[in-house]
């Protein structure tokens, strides 16, 4: 059966073979038997529904993914997400706020295979799989974790384990000004080990009573923690930016591209 994949949004996680699109459909098509359309940000359900209506005359459509029903059980790896990125487990036991993964963990099974682990939080995963997982990382090269790796879950015998991996990045996240204690504790444990190049930390900017002010306390703080941070900048479940806008827009983009935020700091610290 051949299956044309439709994306409302690419990402840097989209696959991208010939059955890929990420909008209508062209004027000369491939024959398909099923138009799949995935969705993984909430903002994007009322793009999804506007392309359903123009893939119908092509094949069949399904409209699902990771906004809709989380793509847990039925996940293969490379169908929807680019080659090399897998999950083996979904969903977090935690509840933050700002957060729109609202599902229970569950582990998948069997453990697939893949060098960029993107599970919610896999540290959360019991010891046994754990340990399916680390022997599946043991065969791959350029191991990544954008997924997230919660702070307070890195202790020495995870740090271990990573040692023994050939990781390219490991990246971790600071949301609240109460995390810093596991961040700080987790950098020490890390750093020893990893440059900052591969210590990466996701900085979430602009929720609730952020102000850039403060965003830019918490991502110098990464940073002299021996991490690269990284701002991620909230959106409500409407896909709506803090406001103003515009200054939260162009503050992130400074704090995503490592050159300048190598200039920032150098301008901030000195
Ligand atoms: S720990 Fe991470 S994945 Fe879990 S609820 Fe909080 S932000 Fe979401």
């Amino acid at each position: 059966m051949r299956i044309a994949r439709v994306f409302p949004t690419k990402t840097s996680m989209s696959p991208d073979d010939h059955d890929v699109y990420f909008g209508e459909p062209g004027l000369f098509m491939p024959e398909y038997d099923e138009v799949h359309i995935s969705v993984a940000f909430t903002w994007d359900l009322e793009r999804a529904k506007w392309l359903k209506r123009q893939w119908e005359f092509i094949a069949p459509v399904k409209i699902g993914g990771p906004a809709i029903d989380g793509e847990g059980d039925g996940f293969v790896p490379g169908k929807y997400l680019k080659k090399g990125i897998t999950f083996t487990s979904r969903g977090c036991p935690n509840r933050c706020p700002w957060c729109f993964i609202n599902k229970p963990l569950k582990e998948l099974d069997p453990v697939l295979e893949g060098n960029i682990i993107q599970d919610n939080n896999i540290l959360a995963c019991s010891r046994k799989h754990l340990d399916k997982v680390f022997q599946m990382l043991s065969r791959q090269h350029a191991i990544r974790f954008p997924g997230g790796l919660e702070a307070r879950r890195i202790r020495y015998d995870i740090v271990e384990r990573f040692r023994s991996l050939r990781i390219n990045e490991l990246w971790l996240s600071y949301d609240n000004d109460e995390a810093i204690y596991d961040l700080m504790k987790a950098a020490y444990l890390l750093k020893k080990y990893f440059k900052r190049w591969k210590l990466r930390c996701y900085v979430l900017i602009g929720f609730k009573n952020d102000t850039i002010k403060k965003a830019e306390k918490r991502l110098v703080k990464t940073w002299e923690f021996g991490f690269l941070p990284f701002a991620m900048l909230y959106r409500n479940k409407k896909g709506d930016y803090p406001k103003p806008e515009r200054e939260w827009r162009h503050f992130q983009r400074t704090w995503t591209r490592p050159a300048a935020i190598a200039t920032k700091i150098k301008e901030l610290l000195n």
